[in-house]
């Protein structure tokens, strides 16, 4: 039986808006269950229409200010933001834990990668400014000026909110803007906590704003005319929606979708290194994870023993307490997530998929959490369900080939374009397949996470727009040019 939550480390649910708590919504209410338990935590406020109107209107009227504030001031509260980030990580974590489920151990290093995010984007904000532009025939001084857009809205997902807010809101706030955030219903309480910290470390009241809401309280904010720009991280299905809601008005969107992310293992790859990786789309956040490596594709003469090993390595994965430091792979989200990721598992062997291991849902002292086995099927036709639709959920599709021609149509095979990984001693090979796989992310012989210095983000069904990096405060700025006659 695993222990109910700790909701004494609960925040009381609130909205944050304008620097002002509230405790009452008009978007009615939502009851929060920690996934380990199946038990309610609470019942989270949903934002309406009118505190979504509140909040913009709190973050149109602090936005001036705070463009125009000296740089080096908005510097120093993104350190001291990313400071208490680090104070607070511990509870953070545990905030985390409950929001869904996600276990201790990975959990643990979300507010690290936003404090991160943070530091590394206060450091662009006194070198944000412009170019001077070649002009001819007429004699003329032409410049440009990289300003921000003004209010950003930000929705994100349940499965890393910390993560997500310090990935968006590292470059949205150093460029100047200031946010809405509308953290999803089902993992809302790091995000409010997160609110708290934002007002301590001296973030004038109304540059971040806090709304946790469903669909609803998403479409109000989205489709409202004081908002200059759109930050979605979600799924395709709810981007497009935001997509078709937005074209009225043109609101600029940036979107980091879902992916199918393929691992290419050539037969020279070293496989020692690579038990530590094989697993890691399905035990990674339960695979629930954008950039999960959710299909292997390996090589003909190592197939076989590839696929021994695995499925010897998932015999060991044992699920567990998320509290407890030494579990590695918690629940999934909800109850609608285990009859989702159960339907595509009973429906794979009918499409050719051999079960390598797992399959079925957790029962015993597990029984009332939302587990599902570490699941392996090998042999995954390319073209079936498994090898094509993001689960998000613990499985992972096996498919074999021959040639590397064939591996770059079977990686690129999809509709998705996050992540790669390649797995080879030869380095010709691997920057070839760097340049030929059809993805945002590319990551050969070993993975650490995604560097906050460096673009991350998708093509095609994986989303437009990049975080991290420079690229991350260029897509919060947005570039005027100005010509003066000379
Ligand atoms: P989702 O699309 O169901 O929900 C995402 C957010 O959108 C939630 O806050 C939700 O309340 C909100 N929303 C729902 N309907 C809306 C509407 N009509 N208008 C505006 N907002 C609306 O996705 P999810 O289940 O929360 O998250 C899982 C998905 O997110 C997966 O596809 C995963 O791969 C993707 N993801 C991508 C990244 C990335 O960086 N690329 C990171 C994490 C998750």
């Amino acid at each position: 039986m695993i222990a109910d939550a700790t909701l004494d480390i609960l925040p009381k649910p609130k909205l944050l808006i304008g620097g002002r708590d509230m405790f009452d919504a008009s978007g009615g209410t939502h009851g929060h269950v920690y996934a380990a338990t199946g038990k309610l935590t609470g019942h989270i406020p949903l934002a309406g229409p009118e505190e979504i109107d509140a909040a913009v209107a709190a973050a149109r009227a602090a936005a001036p200010a705070w463009a125009n504030m000296l740089p080096n001031e908005r510097r120093n509260i993104l350190i001291r933001f990313a400071q208490l980030l680090q104070r607070d990580a511990d509870i953070l974590t545990r905030l985390s834990v409950i929001d869904n489920g996600i276990p201790l151990s990975v959990a643990q290093f979300g507010p690290h990668v936003a404090a991160d995010s943070f530091l590394y984007n206060a450091g662009w904000t006194d070198k944000i400014g412009g170019d001077v532009i070649a002009t001819w025939p007429t004699p003329a001084l032409d410049y440009t000026r990289d300003e921000p857009f003004g209010v950003v809205a930000v929705i994100i997902p349940w499965n890393g909110p910390i993560y997500a807010l310090g990935m968006v809101l590292g470059p949205a706030l150093a460029a100047g803007n200031t946010v809405v955030v509308k953290p999803p219903e089902l993992a809302p309480y790091a995000a409010m906590r997160f609110g708290d910290l934002a007002l301590e470390a001296g973030l004038p009241a109304g540059v971040v704003n806090i709304v946790p809401g469903g669909p609803a309280a998403g479409a109000a904010l989205t489709t409202h005319p004081g908002v200059d720009k759109i930050s979605f991280t979600g799924s395709g299905a709810t981007a497009r929606h935001i997509l078709s809601a937005v074209a009225p008005r043109m609101t600029p969107v940036h979107l980091e979708l879902g992916g199918k992310s393929a691992a290419v293992i050539f037969d020279d790859a070293d496989l020692d290194a690579l038990d530590a990786f094989s697993l890691s789309g399905v035990v990674n956040n339960s695979g629930q994870g954008c950039i999960n490596a959710t299909r292997l594709l390996v090589q003909s003469r190592i197939y076989d023993a590839v696929v021994d090993r695995i499925r010897a390595q998932a015999e060991q994965i044992a699920l567990g307490d998320p509290m407890d430091a030494a579990t590695r792979m918690g629940p999934v989200i909800d109850d609608r997530a285990v009859q989702r990721i159960m339907g595509m598992i009973e429906r794979a062997p009918g499409e050719g998929g051999r079960l390598v291991a797992g399959g079925e849902r957790a029962g015993g002292a597990l029984a009332d959490g939302y587990f599902i086995q570490p699941t392996v099927f090998c042999d995954v036709d390319p073209q079936s369900e498994l090898a094509q639709h993001e689960v998000f959920g613990p499985v992972l599709a096996i498919s074999r080939f021959d040639t590397e021609e064939e591996a770059v149509a079977l990686a690129n095979g999809t509709d998705f374009g996050l992540a790669a990984y390649v797995w080879t001693r030869d380095v010709k090979r691997a920057h070839g397949m760097a340049s030929k796989l059809i993805a945002g992310n590319i990551w050969v012989n070993g993975f650490t996470g995604i560097p906050i210095s460096a673009p991350f983000g998708g093509v095609g069904q994986s989303g437009q727009g990049r975080l991290g990096g420079i690229h991350g405060i260029r897509e919060y700025l947005r570039a005027k040019n100005v010509w003066i006659s000379l």
